[in-house]
This record gives C-alpha cells, structure tokens and sequence, in this order.
C-alpha cells in the first residue's frame, strides 16, 4: 500500500521521472475526447479520473469518467488530504486524487489531468515544471453549437457554462504555455502529442 506523502514529498518526486500535463478549456470545447485520443496514441501517459459532487449523466461511468461522491465524502478527502488540488467548478466541487499521481510519478508515467484553471493553477504551483496546455474553440459560436449536440446538460447550466467559457480563456492567456486551437480533432490531438512528446524528450 502506497504512503500517501506530504505536499513537499511529491514535488520532490517531480524532478525525478514523470510529468504532468494539465488541460484545460472550456465545456464543450472537446478536451475529454482529445484527452482519450492521447492515449491511445502515446504509451506511459494516463488520465487521471477526478472526484467530483456533481450528477452522473447518463453516458458516465462512476470511476471511468469521474468518482462520483456526495459533499460529505467529497470533504472527508480533503480533510485527509487526499486530493492534489481541488476547486468549485459551476456549483460543484471536483478534485484530483493524490495517490494515483504520486504512484504514477515514481513510476516515470506522465499523467493528464483535465481540470479547470483554479485547479491547474494550485498544481503549477507544486509542480512548476508541469505542461498546461488550454484548449480553445474555433469561435464562441462553434462552442455554443458544441454545447448544444453534446446535449449533457439543462438549457440554464448550458448557458451558465457558456457564460463562463469567456472568463476562463481570458485567464487562460495568462496562465498557460500552450494555446490549442480544437478546430480539426485529429490537427489538434496531433498539436497535443507533439507537446507532450517534446516535453517527455527532456525529463
Ligand atoms: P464537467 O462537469 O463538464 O465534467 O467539468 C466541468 C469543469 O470541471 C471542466 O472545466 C473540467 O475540466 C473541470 N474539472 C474536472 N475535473 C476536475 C478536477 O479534478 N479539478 C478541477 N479543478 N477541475 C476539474
């Protein structure tokens, strides 16, 4: 069984082998799908499932796509310390797992964790090293129309998600090394693997 360690332990362990990558962008701007795309095409590069309160829609699978957990135990592992960074996202609370990254890292893995800016900005601040790339849509109206096929979501959420993709992108130009433009998926997968590739070159 894995110790889980102090903050200070896993940025020690950061030098040493593997990376994180943290993507970022948008609902709906594709990040899911270009994220199953590197993996398929990378070896040793994994995403990491995040927990979060939030409702499971139909299409998820609880421990594929997140753990789905209620507010009390969603508080119960940040009181333990158990999540890398955490943050309230559109009223709902998500985070990531420390002890799979701490396993993953000393393993030599990279590790892709798609989480929004707040929780990208807490990781960059313990990993300084780890690659933020952000996902852009082609054009608030492409992201609107992506929105509206995915179809996941009430018509108010939708708008309040859309409402706030704005904020995030102006953020995002502050905070993150790499711009990915998701007009074509597979020359935005390619953009991707060619980040992560280069970066995997160097550790
Ligand atoms: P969704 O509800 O659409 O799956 O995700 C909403 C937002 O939460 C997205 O921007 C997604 O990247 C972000 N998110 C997902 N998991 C995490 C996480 O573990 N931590 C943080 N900070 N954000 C997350």
């Amino acid at each position: 069984m894995l110790e889980i360690c102090s903050w200070d332990c896993m940025a020690d362990t950061k030098s040493r082998k593997g990376r994180l990558v943290i993507i970022s962008g948008p609902s709906g701007v594709g990040k899911s799908t270009i994220c199953r795309e590197i993996i398929k095409r990378l070896d040793d590069v994994y995403l990491s499932v995040s927990v979060t309160t939030r409702p499971k829609s139909a299409a998820e699978v609880d421990g594929r796509d997140y753990w789905f957990v209620s507010e009390e135990e969603f508080q119960q592992r940040i009181d333990k310390g158990l999540l890398l960074e955490h943050a309230k996202v559109f009223g709902h609370s998500y985070g990531t797992p420390k002890e799979k990254i701490v396993e993953a890292l000393e393993a030599g893995k990279v590790i892709i964790l798609e989480i929004d800016v707040q929780g990208a900005r807490q990781v960059k601040a313990t990993f300084p090293e780890a690659v933020m790339m952000f996902i852009l849509p082609p054009s608030a109206k492409e992201l609107a129309k992506r929105m509206d096929h995915r179809g996941r979501d009430a018509e108010d959420v939708t708008e309040e998600r859309l409402n706030g993709a704005s904020a995030e992108i102006a953020a995002a130009w502050q905070y993150y090394e790499h711009m990915v433009i998701n007009e074509d998926l597979q020359q935005a997968v390619d953009e991707c693997v060619q980040i992560i590739k280069s970066k995997k070159s160097q550790t």
